[in-house]
């Protein structure tokens, strides 16, 4: 079922921060995976690069245990062949040494892409260097990594940079859920199916649902986290481009330029938010766990781990139909998910004692990615007509079955993107920037309001506001996996050792 694997083209990739946790828990796992997939041809190089001084087998071997932990089940014999595959230069990307002996690495002949898995405050000096060093030209690829920025002033400032060395035809901005699977499918059934496409209007659809919740806290990422806070972290990103990708026209060709800019108008049609449309809260401590104050150490924090909203696309599609966005950790459920909740039918023939139903499309990111159509029928049995709303459910896992398991997961099927040279799946400059645009007044408005997030206890479905948010709207979600009524239901279904790996997103 899984489509045939195309070998990408000979490559040289060089990972600026190959020894970080980002590359050993995702880049290099994934790469193993498609090196194992047969999509890496016999020519493809992979350098990792960092201040570290070390050797290749020294690298290499640290490469071989990432792939073991974090990699899923793998035949030996395929991680040693791998690993030969790799090689190591130590470079300092603030300092002048090891760069001609990275360029001595280099072949002519091959795609060359840099992926800098490193903190933004390096993405500058690595693009001087390699252009400096003559290691890049006009047809090499640069990865960069979130965080774009942390602000639309720092946005532009990093885009000036970049782009004063490449093109933005040579700059792949990542956000990983773009390389979901799911995420994928959300365009091929609104666009590849005649059935939604008419109905996906503020006419048919009541409201949508966009919800990223994680059960986990912030882990060691506390001082970074503290700095962000969820509207910065997720929702300026990963929940944004959701929103895009659920809202925007149809391109004309699925081509890069084509699909970014209907996402871009659909950035644009944003609404500025109303601070009384927005709830934050920041989980408490339990009887076992230290809370949010803790974990990033600092008893004032006013930082949001959790943050709900309503939002309004002011355009001919969507207007009057809105959208509830809401994130956070500490959560009772770990499920990524979007609900389009279609309208009541306008009479029902059944009487009033039918009750009131709608149709509810849920497209699951994770876990278990998948979508589900709820649609009512009658209930079976001899009682008359009583209507009962059921799920039309399609896992991928059930309907590719063991295939599923070769699905490339989001990091792996983007850096080949980044080979094949297609930047559909990766944020354009300007897309960034007008995410920011849209996300400063909102931050900056809690600033100035002194805003303090509310509490909300761990494991639950975030603050009581929240709910109100929607409750307020006398909105109705019923009996469909994940939601209901506003509150996370979502159970943790039984995955895969290698699915669980693949499924613990960055
Ligand atoms: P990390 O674990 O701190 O690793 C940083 C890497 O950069 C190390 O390999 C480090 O090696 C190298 N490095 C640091 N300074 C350097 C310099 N001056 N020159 C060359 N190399 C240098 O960070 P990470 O978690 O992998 O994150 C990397 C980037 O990805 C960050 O921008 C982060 O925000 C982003 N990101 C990470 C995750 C994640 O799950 N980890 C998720 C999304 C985005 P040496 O110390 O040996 O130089």
């Amino acid at each position: 079922m899984v489509s045939r694997v195309i070998p990408v083209d000979p490559f040289d990739l060089v990972i600026f921060g190959g020894t970080g946790d980002l590359a050993r828990r995702k880049i290099l796992p994934g790469l193993f995976r498609r090196f194992n997939s047969g999509q890496m041809p016999e020519e493809a190089r992979i350098i990792g690069a960092a201040r570290s001084d070390m050797g290749r087998e020294a690298f290499q071997d640290m490469i071989r245990k990432a792939v073991e932990e974090f990699g899923g089940p793998h035949d030996p014999e395929a991680l040693t062949e791998f690993v030969g595959r790799l090689d190591y230069v130590a470079v300092d990307a603030m300092g002048d040494g090891g760069w001609e002996d990275l360029k001595g690495k280099l072949r002519a002949g091959v795609v060359r892409a840099f992926y800098f898995s490193v903190g933004p405050s390096l993405f500058g000096a690595l693009a001087e260097r390699l252009r400096g060093f003559g290691l890049a030209d006009d047809d090499s690829r640069v990865v960069v990594e979130k965080p774009f920025g942390h602000d639309l002033a720092s946005a532009r400032a990093l885009n000036v940079t970049l782009r004063e060395h490449f093109h933005e035809e040579q700059i792949y901005r990542i956000d990983h859920y773009l390389g979901k699977e799911t995420v994928q499918n959300l365009m091929a059934v609104r666009f590849g199916n005649m059935l939604f496409e008419p109905l996906w209007n503020a006419q048919y659809v009541d409201h949508i649902q966009i919800t990223v919740a994680e059960t986990v806290d912030v882990g060691g990422r506390g001082g970074y986290y503290d700095k962000a806070g969820a509207m910065r972290d997720m929702v300026q990103n990963h929940l944004m481009q959701l929103l895009c990708l659920i809202a925007m026209e149809p391109p004309a060709r699925f081509e890069p330029d084509s699909v970014r800019d209907e996402k871009l108008k659909v950035i644009r049609a944003l609404d500025p938010v109303d601070y009384h449309q927005i709830v934050r809260g920041q989980y408490e401590a339990d009887d076992s766990q230290p809370g949010y104050r803790a974990h990033v150490d600092n008893q004032r924090s006013t930082t949001e781990s959790f943050v709900a909203m309503k939002l309004a696309i002011s355009n001919w599609r969507w207007a009057g139909t809105p959208f509830y966005l809401r994130t956070g950790k500490k959560l009772r459920a770990r499920a990524s998910e979007i609900a389009v909740v279609f309208k009541d039918a306008p009479h029902s023939i059944f009487g009033p004692e039918a009750g009131t139903h709608r149709n509810v499309l849920t497209i699951r990111l994770q876990p278990n990615e998948g979508m589900t159509l709820g649609v009512t029928i009658k209930e079976p049995g001899p009682g008359g007509m009583r209507l009962i709303d059921v799920p039309l459910d399609m896992s991928f896992a059930d309907a590719l079955g063991p295939d599923a398991e070769d699905v490339p997961d989001a990091y792996e099927r983007l850096i080949m993107d980044v080979i094949r040279g297609n930047q559909t799946l990766f944020m354009r400059g300007d897309e960034v920037e007008a995410a920011w645009a849209w996300t400063d007044p909102i931050i900056e408005g809690w600033t100035a309001r002194g805003d303090v997030p509310k509490p909300y206890d761990a494991g639950s479905s975030g603050p009581e506001d929240a709910l109100m948010l929607m409750h307020k709207d006398e909105l109705k979600v019923a009996r469909y996996p994940g939601l209901r009524a506003g509150r996370l239901t979502g159970r943790p279904m039984a995955r895969t050792p290698a699915q669980a790996s693949r499924e613990e997103e960055a």
